[in-house]
């Protein structure tokens, strides 16, 4: 038996009429950027998320870069991030021009520690952005309450974590504004590259609207130095499908997730922990800790499981970020995540034979 580490092509023959039906509604229309369908979607992602506005972008990245241009952070600024995420976190804020303060991880949650946030607090600061790492919302009151105490934004990277909600609130309205990824992969994932911003400040949405559309709100007239980063009608149309299916999905992750933490009893494998009832987790990534990760993976490679490492580098020890000095950083967890971290194949259609053999093999390695 061969379990992948995500199967696309099963979930999308799942719903290939549907998607077949959208790409020949757009054809039909033959308008491929700014019209109904990105309304549509636009509209619809905003309900599902229960905010006021929802703005489509190019990508996730430029999600997160459009926010910072709308609240006007760039050169001289600083930007609290967690050290535990991938890479598109930080390059955000440093393409705006400001820099990355990366804050250490918990262990419980993966996400950034809030307790370590304060001492990098300085005059320069002016956001946290706040990931909802492998689908776990991070702790947004603690991070909200020290943003108001010291009068910062607080940005979500939703990228991982549609759906997430805690105590009934769902990822989107938990900050002052939200960016979401829809790389296929994700548990909402466009054909393509895609990205939204999600909020309820009227102001920063028409800006982020602005802002990836060559800064302007009228035709030929540009009021900011912007850029070109919008969804387009075909992607829109796919997602406007997939959203139907997004809390069935989500409902079948949790099971998944819930099925490995309980059954998985090997003292060389940390699971990670099932969040209360009054927070829900939408296992973009199911992630162990194996001291011997190499092994681990062969061995189950061997066995047919594939996995994956999120992730293997810090950011911070990247080629990238090599010659930004100067930060005296300590992050103990995050350089244990990227050292044994695996994450396991879970997806919605995953069969119970492929999740009993991956229990079986965690087990017995
Ligand atoms: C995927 C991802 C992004 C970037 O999204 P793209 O659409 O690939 O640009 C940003 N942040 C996190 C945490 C992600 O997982």
């Amino acid at each position: 038996m061969h379990v992948p580490y995500l199967d696309l092509g099963l979930i999308h023959s799942r719903i290939q009429k549907e998607l077949d039906e959208a790409y020949h509604m757009v054809m039909d229309r033959q308008w491929f950027i700014g019209g109904k369908a990105d309304e549509q979607f636009e509209e619809a992602f905003a309900a599902y998320c229960g905010a006021a506005y929802c703005v489509g972008t190019g990508n996730g990245l430029d999600a997160i870069r459009l926010i910072l241009l709308a609240y006007g952070i760039g050169q001289g600024d600083e930007v609290i991030v967690p050290a535990n995420t991938f890479i598109a976190t930080a390059l955000a804020v440093s393409f705006v021009g400001a820099v990355p303060v990366f804050v250490d991880a918990s262990l419980d949650t993966f996400t950034i520690d809030p307790e370590k946030i304060e001492e990098k607090l300085t005059k320069k600061t002016k956001a946290i952005i706040a990931v909802h790492l492998y689908g776990r919302c991070a702790d947004m009151e603690t991070i909200c309450r020290l943003a108001r105490k010291h009068s910062l934004r607080v940005i979500e990277d939703a990228a991982q974590a549609h759906g997430a909600q805690v105590d009934g609130k769902r990822t989107g309205v938990l900050g002052d504004a939200a960016a979401f990824s829809f790389y296929p992969g994700k548990n909402l994932g466009a054909l393509g590259d895609a990205g939204a911003v999600v909020t309820n400040d009227k102001e920063i949405a028409g800006k982020v609207r602005a802002y990836g559309n060559y800064g302007s709100h009228e035709k030929y007239v540009h009021m900011y130095k912007g850029c070109n980063s919008r969804l387009d009608e075909l992607q829109a149309a796919f997602l406007s499908v997939k959203l139907r299916y997004l809390d069935g999905w989500n409902r079948e992750r949790r099971r998944i997730a819930k099925e490995y933490t309980e059954r998985i009893h090997n003292s060389r494998v940390v699971c990670p922990q099932i969040p209360k009832d009054e927070e829900e987790h939408v296992f973009h990534i199911y992630p162990v800790l194996v001291e011997e990760r190499r092994s681990f993976v062969e061995f189950l490679g061997k066995h047919g499981i594939m996995t994956n490492v999120h992730y293997p580098i810090p950011i911070m020890e990247q080629g990238a970020y090599a010659e930004d000095k100067g930060q005296i950083i300590n992050y103990p967890v995050t350089k244990r995540i990227c050292k044994q971290e695996v994450s396991l194949p879970l997806y919605p259609g995953i069969t119970e034979e492929q999740i009993e053999l991956v229990i079986q093999c965690v087990d017995s390695f």
